[in-house]
């Protein structure tokens, strides 16, 4: 079997994709794609040339049922590079392989992450920021006032200070790795990841989240266009499945299936029998439609992903059916 080609993939490799003010995130090198993933999870049946869905359902199937191993066929190897106090959050996805330059090795570069503003601390959330924005900063000046200076001026000269700290103690013959002690953590370092397609589409799931830190969804959201141009479907399924879904406890679910029993009493006023689900199902597969379901196979029955929709609400829709228990406060 070829290596899987990727047209648009191919056309981003060795692209810098720039990230905060001196970082960058590049696609190295590739492997696999949705093919493969259609191609891995097929030998599993031993039925390599039997098509029984589209392989694009077949990769939506496979999200929703979090049969996740087809989805580690797939590989990727990034060169980022970004600041250290981004790296050590980047650093804890342990289901990946990280080789990062030497500061023991080389001598570091004198490239910093300046921000142009600081955000405020968050009051309700001790690990976020908050919307006050601040352009300048106080410092102390002449050991008794302070004066106020941009916030740019401000990591600049302090910056600029360390560096100079760093490359006096080299100079006085310091090892490198105890030199190093005196940089601050926004010092740019550079490292190549590698990574298959299920931990990265967790660690985008995490890291693109509104609450993680700024620096950080910066970084990761070239990471996410290039992880689409590798495999445009299996990522569609990732938005749909995992990242603009919401996975609900046995309370909320419960709550859920009471709204939708009051509305099926509700429709009982209407003379539709007490047995029948028929017109909650037709207001449902309307709404899921909506929504981008698609209800209905060829045959005109309903697909699977719409009965394990009316499953989850707690909708009968076939005669092996019982209505479903419990339903919150009924009698
Ligand atoms: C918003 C946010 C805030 C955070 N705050 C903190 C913090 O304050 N302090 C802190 O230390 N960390 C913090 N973290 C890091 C977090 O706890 C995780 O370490 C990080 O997100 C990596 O996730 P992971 O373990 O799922 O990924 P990976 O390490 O890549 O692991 C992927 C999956 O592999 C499995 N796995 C990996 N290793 C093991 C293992 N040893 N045993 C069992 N299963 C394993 C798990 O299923 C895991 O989900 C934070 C992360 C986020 C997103």
């Amino acid at each position: 079997m070829p290596h899987l080609i990727n047209l648009e993939a191919e056309e981003q490799l060795d692209v810098e994709h720039k990230v905060l003010d001196k970082g960058f995130v590049r696609l190295v090198d590739y492997m696999g794609g949705d093919q493969r993933i259609v191609d891995a999870a097929r030998v599993s049946y031993q039925a390599g040339t039997k098509k029984a869905s589209s392989d694009r359902d077949l990769i939506r199937y496979l999200l929703r049922h979090k049969h996740t191993t087809p989805f580690e066929k797939v590989r990727f190897e990034f060169h980022i590079k970004i600041p250290i106090f981004v790296m050590r959050q980047w650093i804890r996805h342990r289901m990946s392989s990280t080789n990062e330059e030497s500061a023991r090795y080389s001598v570091m570069k004198d490239e910093f992450y300046i921000p142009e503003q600081f955000r405020g601390q968050a009051a309700n959330n001790k690990q976020g920021s908050s919307d006050l924005l601040f352009d300048r900063i106080e410092r102390p000046y002449d050991g008794y006032v302070s004066e106020t200076v941009s916030v740019t001026d401000y990591l600049t000269d302090l910056c600029a200070n360390a560096y100079e700290q760093y490359q006096d103690l080299l100079g006085q013959g310091v090892t490198r790795e105890m030199a190093r002690m005196v940089l601050p953590v926004n010092l740019y370092t550079e490292f190549y990841w590698t990574v298959d397609l299920w931990n990265l589409m967790s660690f985008l799931k995490l890291r693109l989240d509104s609450h993680a830190q700024l620096e950080i969804q910066e970084c990761a959201k070239p990471v996410e266009m290039l992880a689409r141009a590798v495999c445009p479907d299996a990522m569609e399924a990732w938005t749909d499945y995992i990242n603009d879904a919401k996975s609900f406890s046995r309370m909320e679910v419960g709550i859920i299936r009471s709204i939708v029993a009051r509305q099926r009493v509700a429709r009982l006023g209407d003379n539709e029998p007490a047995t029948s689900y028929e017109g909650i199902r037709s207001d449902v597969e309307f709404l899921a439609k909506c929504s981008g379901i698609n209800t209905r196979d060829s045959k005109g029955e309903y697909t699977r992903e719409f009965k394990e929709c009316l499953d989850k609400l707690g909708i009968v829709y076939g005669l092996q059916q019982q209505e479903p228990l419990p339903l919150g406060n009924r009698k």
